[in-house]
């Protein structure tokens, strides 16, 4: 395997790395906010953020590089500079938008959300419908120049900080459910809407109900035609599954755990000492390598031109697994002292909240974005070719 980026690129590198030293200095306190927009705003001009997007939506408008875009995530991971806004609204609307919306939906929604000016929720699941996600039952009605939308969305993750939400609303119940559903936006900030933050046993509440009470939309505030919302929806989530795969923090992962292995004592010595640990852990970094070699499979066929296919559908469950064996470890090591919160001073483990979050947090990714199950019915029916599952949930 070649992993060189060859001459051009490592110029380009050096290029990169001139940019970054000259306009990326980290600031503390309450100016960071503005620093951090306006860098964003100078490395999107200079060509190196919002790649994808068109000027004329305040992107910087490259041709598609894979190789050079790699280089651009490395070096900003290096100088620890922040790269796009993060959030459903630059991950999944926006390139949704631009596939899929009129012009004067992107005209307007696209800017404010690459500048980070305006967020987004996200508005799929409802109780009884996650993985049969086709069977959402959220209605809207067509009612002059705007839909009427009642019912119940669930888990949207920030919707009690976002400003709109893109949602799954069943606007013609009487077609076949695939055909009955519509993408619509809708401005969360209107008095027919509740949103209830949900408390999590991390102890944060990342997540919402929203409750739709006869809220309302402006009838072209519809993603593709009536009917469409749920085909509008796969190039959707097809952008978070393929965020979540990234490769980036296994590694980072494993060398945590080794690094809490070594200042933790197990049966009366350090826990890197000890066999049964550190077989735990040989076999986990042998996962994370996995991952990275299979991340960059993904990436020479997409620098080749050519679709990941089975390896890009493995990628998500990759990550959820290796969370998921992290998680167990740091359990073994922590122990009962996982659960005393905050760390009292002097215990094992120092960083315990993180791997608190971690232990707790790595339940969450495998069903964000699509359960583990259903992710290995998608591997096992595009990937493997097997029969179709027939138990009826949507992958
Ligand atoms: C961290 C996080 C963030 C989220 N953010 C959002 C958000 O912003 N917006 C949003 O709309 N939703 C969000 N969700 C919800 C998420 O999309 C759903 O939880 C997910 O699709 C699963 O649906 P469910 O919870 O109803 O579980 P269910 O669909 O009821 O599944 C329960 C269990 O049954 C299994 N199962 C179901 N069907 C099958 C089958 N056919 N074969 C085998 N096993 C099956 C599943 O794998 C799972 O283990 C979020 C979830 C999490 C954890």
């Amino acid at each position: 395997m070649d992993l060189s980026f060859g001459a051009e690129n490592e110029a380009f590198r050096q290029t990169v790395r001139a940019f970054l030293d000259e306009h990326w200095k980290p600031v503390r306190g309450p100016e960071l906010a503005a620093y951090v927009t306006a860098f964003r705003l100078k490395a999107t001009e200079a060509g190196y953020l919002n790649r994808s997007i068109p000027k004329r939506y305040g992107g910087s408008e490259q041709a598609p590089d894979v190789l050079k875009a790699q280089v651009i995530r490395d070096e900003f991971g290096r100088a620890r500079a922040p790269m796009e806004p993060p959030g459903v609204g630059t991950m999944m609307l926006v390139p949704t938008l631009l596939e899929r919306g009129e012009e004067w939906q992107k005209a307007r929604f696209v800017p404010p959300t690459v500048a980070g000016d305006v967020q987004w929720a996200q508005g799929y699941s409802e109780p009884g419908s996650g993985s049969d996600l086709a069977s959402v039952r959220t209605r809207g009605v067509l009612d002059g120049d705007r839909w009427v939308i009642s019912g119940q969305k669930m888990w949207s993750s920030g919707a009690d900080r976002a400003h709109y939400m893109f949602a799954l609303i069943r606007t013609e119940p009487d077609a076949p459910k695939h055909e009955g559903i519509s993408y619509l936006l809708i401005d969360l900030k209107q008095p027919g809407i509740t949103i209830r933050p949900l408390r999590q046993m991390t102890g944060g509440s990342e997540f919402c109900e929203v409750f739709f009470d006869d809220a309302t939309t402006p009838a072209d505030w519809i993603v593709g035609q009536r009917g469409q919302g749920w085909n509008v929806s796969r190039s959707t989530l097809k952008h978070e599954r393929a965020s979540i795969g990234n490769a980036d923090r296994s590694e980072e992962l494993v060398a945590r755990l080794v690094e809490l292995a070594r200042e933790t004592t197990r049966f009366g010595r350090p826990a890197i000492e000890d066999r049964e640990i550190r077989q735990d852990l040989a076999a986990l970094e042998g996962w994370a390598l996995a991952h990275k070699y299979s991340a960059y499979r993904q990436f020479s066929l997409a620098a080749d031109g050519r679709e990941a296919g089975l390896v890009g559908l493995l990628m998500k469950l990759m990550v959820t697994d290796i969370g998921h064996e992290a998680a167990r470890i740091a359990q073994e090591l922590i122990a009962d002292d996982a659960m005393i919160q905050p760390a009292p001073a002097g215990t094992r483990g120092r960083g315990r909240e993180k791997w608190l979050d971690q232990i707790m947090g790595s339940l969450g990714v495998s069903i964000a974005g699509g359960a583990s199950n259903i992710q290995r019915n998608i591997i096992a029916e595009r990937g493997l070719g097997l029969p179709r599952d027939t138990t009826g949930a949507e992958a």
